[in-house]
């Protein structure tokens, strides 16, 4: 069927209505889709959109703000204020509730003419055509939340996603590739204990095996795959990044922390992730009484890994890195009792690998010899006793810094530099969290967004972003999205 594209009028939200000379919008060419979103309306390719077409596409806020609010009347969590929409989530990952935030997902974007797909690990992809057949580029995150969680964490990327599907409709605009939206499962590893395992499947860095059999926390007895199975979200597409390849993978997400709203930005546009290392130490002294052993007889496991930890978190300062104890036991754990045992938690992290290393030598150098009496920590600290303690490290988990990609990256800040005209308002950053994101980034061109959010507070029912920056980041989303089709497509013609 061949249709002649004549005119294009941007209504709704947008900021003003766009005129074009007819010669500049007559273009002929096929158009192939048979969904009946698609039908009786002439459509205009995005390639075609000049760069103020393109900054005059707007997101519709309210309908943003009332479909968030809308699906989280599935998982309703702990309330916070008399208004309706005053509470947090609680959605774990395949729960009821879970199951149907995602009938909504499947049926929306139906509507909306995509296809959708769902992998073995209950990944879905709702996929819109393109003029062109090839994977799509993507808007990708989850809505599961934590159990004490918010609205914002993860849904307000997906629900952003989504966003941009409409607009697309409303303006009958086609893309040069196909767009989708993917919700990834249990990114949070709230239920099921380990953190982005779908996408970590996706991207065949864990095995679908283990992911599946992966036990829910609590005690209960389902696993993944029986959970998959019973909310009817077990899909027959393998879960691989082969059987699904995606183009380009973009996430909108809030920022999780108060950088943003403390520099009043709007944006943040997102670098990578930084790597961190996971470490267990563990301390050696020697139990006795708390009465009758002078200092000079001690060897006080206790003291020793408090001095410890307050060293770690001064050479951490020192590189601008971060350093954190999360764990902490002792033993034998009795007031009258000297502990000659305690074992702690040590989290290293930096945006850059060499600095995490750096850190771990300099600790590692230190703490030996804290623990032999030495006081490379603190030179007034008081040498009461000659006792040496040992100290022992295990390496539980490293983690790479991730990189994503410059002309994801660069998509991101043009969108942002158009939607908010203002580059002040725009920061480069790395993220302290981990994403799916990170994952997506190992097989396809990756990058995020950042909103702010009140007081940095996420993974609580009070994590709030304003309407205003959830419209902002939606909309650098779409225009990120539609900035790299752009770039396919120039590639393509080259
Ligand atoms: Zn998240």
């Amino acid at each position: 069927m061949l249709r002649t594209v004549t005119s294009l009028s941007l209504s709704g939200s947008a900021k003003g209505s766009l005129t074009r000379s007819p010669a500049a919008l007559t273009t002929t060419r096929k158009i192939s889709r048979s969904h009946p979103a698609f039908q009786g309306k002439a459509q205009i390719s995005t390639a075609s959109l000049s760069e103020d077409e393109l900054k005059s596409l707007q997101v519709d806020r309210n309908r943003l703000m009332n479909d968030i609010h809308h699906t989280c009347q599935w998982g309703t969590g702990k309330r916070w204020g008399s208004q309706t929409t005053e509470t947090g989530m609680s959605r774990l990952a395949l729960s009821d509730t879970d199951k149907q935030a995602r009938d909504w997902f499947v049926q929306t974007t139906k509507s909306l003419g995509c296809s959708v797909t769902v992998d073995a690990m209950g990944n879905t992809f709702a996929i819109r055509p393109g003029r062109h057949e090839a994977p799509p580029t993507c808007a990708g995150s989850h809505l599961d939340t934590q159990p004490t969680g918010g609205r914002y964490d993860g849904i307000l990327g997906i629900h952003a996603g989504i966003e941009m599907l409409k607009v697309l409709q409303d303006h009958n605009l086609e893309t040069e590739y196909p767009v989708g939206v993917v919700n990834w499962t249990n990114e949070e590893g709230a239920r099921f204990p380990i953190s982005m395992v779908a996408s970590g499947v996706w991207a065949e860095e864990i095995s679908l095996e283990r992911a599946h059999n992966l036990g829910e926390v609590g005690g209960g007895t389902a696993t993944m795959k029986s959970e998959l199975e019973r909310i009817g979200y077990l899909g027959s597409v393998p879960a691989s990044h082969r059987s699904m390849p995606i183009a380009a993978h973009f996430e909108l997400h809030i920022e999780q922390g108060p950088i943003l709203e403390a520099e009043k930005q709007k944006i943040g546009v997102v670098q990578g992730v930084q790597a961190y290392k996971w470490f267990t130490i563990d301390v050696a002294g020697r139990d006795a009484h708390t009465g009758t052993t002078p200092f000079s007889a001690r060897a006080d496991a206790m003291l020793t890994a408090a001095r410890l930890i307050a060293h770690s978190h001064r050479v951490a300062a020192k590189h601008s890195a971060l350093a954190s104890t999360g764990v902490l036991t002792l033993s034998p754990g009795s007031v009258n009792t000297i502990p000659g045992n305690v074992r702690f938690s040590l989290d290293i992290r930096s945006p850059v690998d060499a600095t995490v290393e750096a850190v771990e030598a300099q600790l590692r150098k230190d703490f030996a010899a804290i623990a032999s009496g030495g006081n490379a920590d603190d030179p007034s600290f008081p040498q009461t006793s000659k006792h040496k303690l040992a100290v022992d490290w295990t390496t539980d988990t490293t983690s790479a810094a991730v990189n994503f990609h410059p002309d994801c990256i660069a998509a991101v800040r043009a969108a942002a530099g158009s939607v908010l005209g203002d580059e002040g308002l725009v920061r480069d950053m790395v993220s302290g969290a981990g994403h799916d994101s990170v994952y997506a980034s190992r097989r396809c061109p990756t990058s995020m967004i950042f909103v702010p959010c009140r007081n940095g507070v996420s993974h609580n029912p009070e994590e709030h972003t304003s309407p205003e920056d959830c419209a902002i980041g939606a909309e650098v989303l779409m225009h990120s999205v539609l900035r790299y089709d752009q770039l396919r497509a120039q590639r393509e013609r080259r």
